[in-house]
C-alpha cells in the first residue's frame, strides 16, 4: 500500500490535483461522491489509509438515522482524474468501499455484494468477466417541450443523418483519458440511439466501469448541451437501451467456456452456467431491469429479449452465444438494462451461473427458431417459457428464489425489496395519456 501511496501522491502533486472525490454508489447503482479539498498532497496519505467518517442515513440502502455513522475508504487501484472537470486546480477521483466504523465490511455497500460472490467463486478457482453493452439515447426537446431523439439516424448510419458523430467522438476520447478500452462506438437502431462498447474486464473492474461510463457520458454530453438517457424504453415503436452482458468465467488464466473438442466447442461448464442463467432468470429481471420501464423494453420485436432459451447465432433469445471461441468464447445475457446497479447485476449473475456449475442444471438444445415469431401454442410446444413482463412479476419471482435472494444477503434483499414495492405501487395508480385516449369515451 505504501508504494502505491507514494505513486498517487505524486500524481497529485505533478498535476496540481486541488480535490479528492470519493465515490461510491447507492443501492440504486446512483453515483454519491464527496470532495475533499487537498491542502497539501500528502493530506491523501491518512485518508487512503483510514477513509473518513459519514453520514450514511440519507443515502438509499444504506442504514437508519439510529446507526448512521459509517466509513468511506478509497479503494486505491481506482486512481483517475476526471477529465470533463477543469485541469487546473483540478480533481482525482477514486471508487471507495464501505465499512462500519469498526471496519467490517458494511452489508449494503454494493460493491461489497460484488466483491463477495467473486471471492465465492475464486474459492473453486474461477474469475469472472464481464463485457457490457451499454446503449443510450441523445434527446432534446422540441418546440412544445417534448423529450424527442436528437437525429433520425439508424443503425450504423454515417453523418449528416446521423448526428451523434462529434458527441461520439468526445465521448471515446474521454473515455480514453480515463483508460477504457473502447472498442466501437456505433449509431444504434433507434433514432437518437448510441452503443459504445470497451473491453472486457474482471467483473469488479467493469462493475466500476459502467458507473463511471453513465457518468462520463452524462457530463460530457451535458457539457455539449444535450442531454443522455439510460432510461431503458424511453419512445414507444422503438429499440429500447440494453445493456447485454457478455460473460466468461476463467481457471488458471484459460477460458473455462471452451473445449475444442465439446459440442459447439462449449465446454460443459459454459452449458451448466447456461442451464443456471435460465433457471434463476425470472428472479434475475427483478436486480438487471429493475425499474417500471424496463419491462416496456422487453417485449416482442425490439431485439429485446422476452422468452427463456439460448441459441447459437440467436438475437431472439435471452441466451446467446457469440461465434467467437478460445479466450473469447462467452455467454450473452440480453435481458440486463443499463437502469441496473452493475455490482447487484453481477453478482447475480455469477450465483446464478454458478448454481448452474454446481448443480449440472442442462440447458437443454440450443435454439435456432426466431422465437419472437412463436404464439403461446408454438411456446408450449418447445417448452419456452416467458420472462415476466413487468417489475410486479419480475419481484414476485424473486421473492420465490433462494438463490438470487442470497446472492444480495439479507440487507441489500430487504431494502432493494421494500424500494421495488414502493415503486410498482406508486407506478399502478397513476393515470397515464394513454388511459384517457382509449377509456375517456367508454
Ligand atoms: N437495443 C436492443 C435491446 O434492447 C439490442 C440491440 C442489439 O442487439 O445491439 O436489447
Ligand atoms: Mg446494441
Ligand atoms: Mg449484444
Amino acid at each position: 500500500l505504501q508504494d502505491k501511496i507514494g505513486n498517487i501522491v505524486k500524481k497529485i502533486d505533478s498535476c496540481g490535483i486541488k480535490f479528492v472525490r470519493l465515490q461510491f454508489v447507492d443501492i440504486h447503482g446512483t453515483p454519491k461522491n464527496m470532495a475533499v479539498p487537498l491542502a497539501k498532497p500528502e493530506d491523501i496519505e491518512d485518508i487512503l489509509k483510514e477513509g473518513l467518517l459519514f453520514d450514511g442515513s440519507s443515502i438509499e440502502g444504506f442504514v437508519d438515522i439510529n446507526e448512521s455513522d459509517l466509513i468511506i475508504k478509497p479503494d486505491p487501484d481506482t486512481f483517475s482524474t476526471l477529465p470533463w472537470r477543469p485541469e487546473e486546480k483540478g480533481v482525482c477521483r477514486f471508487i471507495c468501499d464501505i465499512y462500519w466504523p469498526d471496519m467490517t465490511p458494511f452489508e449494503g455497500d454494493p460493491r461489497y455484494i460484488l466483491k463477495k460472490a467473486l471471492a465465492k467463486a475464486e474459492e473453486k478457482g474461477y474469475e469472472f468477466n464481464v463485457g457490457p453493452e451499454p446503449e443510450f439515447f441523445i434527446v432534446g426537446e422540441d418546440e412544445s417541450g417534448n423529450i424527442v431523439p436528437h437525429d433520425e439516424g439508424i443503425y450504423f448510419d454515417v453523418e449528416p443523418v446521423d448526428q451523434g458523430t462529434d458527441v461520439r467522438r468526445e465521448l471515446v476520447l474521454g473515455l480514453e483519458e480515463l483508460n477504457f478500452d473502447v472498442e466501437v462506438s456505433h449509431h444504434e437502431v433507434g433514432p437518437g440511439q448510441h452503443e459504445i462498447d470497451f473491453k472486457f474486464d474482471d467483473a469488479l473492474k467493469t462493475a466500476d466501469a459502467v458507473i463511471t461510463f453513465k457518468q462520463a457520458t452524462k457530463a460530457i454530453v451535458d457539457n455539449m448541451g444535450y442531454m443522455v438517457t439510460f432510461m431503458p424504453k424511453p419512445f414507444f415503436g422503438v429499440n429500447g437501451s440494453g445493456m447485454h452482458c457478455h460473460q466468461s468465467l476463467f481457471k488458471d488464466g484459460k477460458n473455462a467456456f471452451y473445449d475444442p473438442n465439446g459440442k459447439d466447442e462449449l465446454s460443459q461448464e459454459a452449458r451448466y452456467f447456461i442451464g443456471g442463467l435460465l433457471k434463476h432468470s425470472k428472479a434475475l429481471s427483478a436486480i438487471v431491469a429493475p425499474t417500471v420501464n424496463s419491462y416496456k423494453r422487453l417485449v416482442p420485436g425490439y431485439e429485446a429479449p422476452c422468452y427463456i432459451a439460448y441459441g447459437l447465432k440467436n438475437r431472439s433469445t435471452l441466451v446467446r452465444i457469440p461465434a467467437s471461441r478460445g479466450n473469447g468464447t462467452r455467454v450473452e445475457f440480453r435481458c440486463p438494462d443499463p437502469s441496473c446497479n452493475p455490482y447487484l447485476a453481477f453478482a447475480a449473475l455469477l450465483e446464478a451461473g454458478m448454481d448452474g456449475i454446481e448443480n449440472k442444471i442442462d440447458p437443454g438444445e440450443a435454439t435456432e427458431l426466431d422465437v419472437f415469431e412463436l404464439d403461446a401454442e408454438g411456446l408450449a410446444k418447445h417448452g419456452i417459457d416467458v420472462l415476466p413482463s413487468s417489475l410486479w412479476e419480475a419481484y414476485h419471482a424473486l421473492e420465490d428464489d433462494e438463490i438470487v435472494k442470497a446472492s444480495l444477503g439479507d440487507h441489500v434483499y430487504e431494502q432493494f425489496m421494500a424500494l421495488k414495492r414502493a415503486e410498482w405501487d406508486d407506478y399502478r395508480i397513476q393515470v397515464f395519456p394513454y388511459e384517457l385516449d382509449r377509456y375517456l369515451e367508454i
